[in-house]
């Protein structure tokens, strides 16, 4: 562990470079994950999202993470929810301020702004953040602004100004929730198209057990990645079809409709995991700290138990963490 935190802090230096003029990005080619700390610096800080939740590490503190208090999550808008492919994601704008969150350690108010979506193109990979090295294939990020800053914009920069909560999904049962936001995916099938669709309880989209989750600060994944976020990743996985992620995989395309020719699917839309440096990985309950060596009396989710997997992940982060110094 020694030698990636040395590595982590080395290439740190490394990346803190002049930035050029610029205002596009994406997650693959010249324009990818590995390039973006040269038009947004932020995203070469030392408190970047996603991260590798290493259950090992974890501090467990269940008195100040207690249950995150959730307001209005039960309740039908009277707005729509705003439906957008922005050509990185499928996004859905939480139109009325009504539903907020507190407690469970987020030390203020934060009010949800909108919900989104990182996927893959395959089951085995798609979530941003991971456990022990394990990716999920789809994660969803619900995004809140502090109520103290009054709007997201004003809050965006602020070292406490966000609070995320993210939820992997596993193939498993269809889901009927979500399949009244995939059946308007035909009307957004290219970057910058919107609809207006009925509001959703937010309660349904989530998983029922809401007590277990993981805490640690970090930042927005996308540029300009300013590390404003109190991330909470749960434990509990969201369920959800293999047919129904397949509309995600093939429906969505990154490009403008006027573009022509070939269009690509947003499959694929995460940055991989952002080295931990001397951060600490926080739970809410003793049950999410566990060493991958040994086996585990409650089980995780199918989570592999194989000690090799784990220094396989550890190899695969510390590799990505020296990557930016070759391309100077
Ligand atoms: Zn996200």
């Amino acid at each position: 562990m020694t030698v990636v935190l040395l590595l982590c802090i080395i290439t740190s230096q490394l990346t803190v470079v002049l930035s050029s003029a610029g205002n596009f990005w994406t997650y693959k080619g010249s324009l990818g994950a590995d390039h973006w700390h040269l038009d947004y610096p932020h995203c070469g800080g030392i408190r970047q999202s996603p991260i590798d939740l290493q259950t090992r590490d974890v501090v467990v503190d269940q008195t100040y993470l207690s249950p995150l208090v959730f307001s209005g999550y039960d309740r039908v808008s009277n707005l729509f929810f705003r439906l957008e492919n922005n050509g990185h994601t499928v996004q859905v704008g939480l139109n009325d301020k009504t539903m907020m969150i507190s407690g469970g350690g987020l030390g203020a108010t934060f009010v949800a702004e909108q919900f989104h979506f990182h996927w893959g193109a395959v089951d085995e990979r798609g979530s941003e953040h991971s456990v022990n090295g394990r990716h999920f294939p789809m994660e969803m990020h619900i995004v809140h602004f502090n109520k103290k800053y009054g709007n997201f914009s004003s809050s965006v920069g602020k070292v406490d100004g966000l609070a995320v909560l993210g939820f992997f999904f596993e193939i498993g049962r269809f889901n009927e929730h979500f399949q009244e936001i995939i059946d308007h995916f035909g009307e957004i099938q290219f970057k910058n198209q919107h609809i207006n669709i009925n509001s959703i309880p937010m309660i349904d989209l989530m998983p029922a057990r809401l007590t277990n989750y993981y805490r640690y600060h970090g930042s927005l994944t996308t540029p300009p990645c300013f590390e404003s976020v109190t991330w909470t990743i749960f434990n509990e996985t969201i369920e959800i079809a293999e047919e129904q992620l397949v509309e995600f995989r093939t429906t969505i395309f990154e490009n403008d409709k006027s573009d022509g020719g070939v269009f690509m699917d947003i499959s694929d839309d995460y940055r991989p995991v952002q080295c931990m440096f001397r951060r600490r990985l926080y739970a809410s309950h003793p049950s999410l700290k566990y060493d991958m060596a040994s086996p585990r009396e409650n089980g995780n989710d199918g989570v592999s138990n194989q000690p090799t997997r784990l220094l396989f992940s550890m190899f695969l982060v510390c590799i990505w963490c020296i990557l930016p110094f070759f391309s100077f």
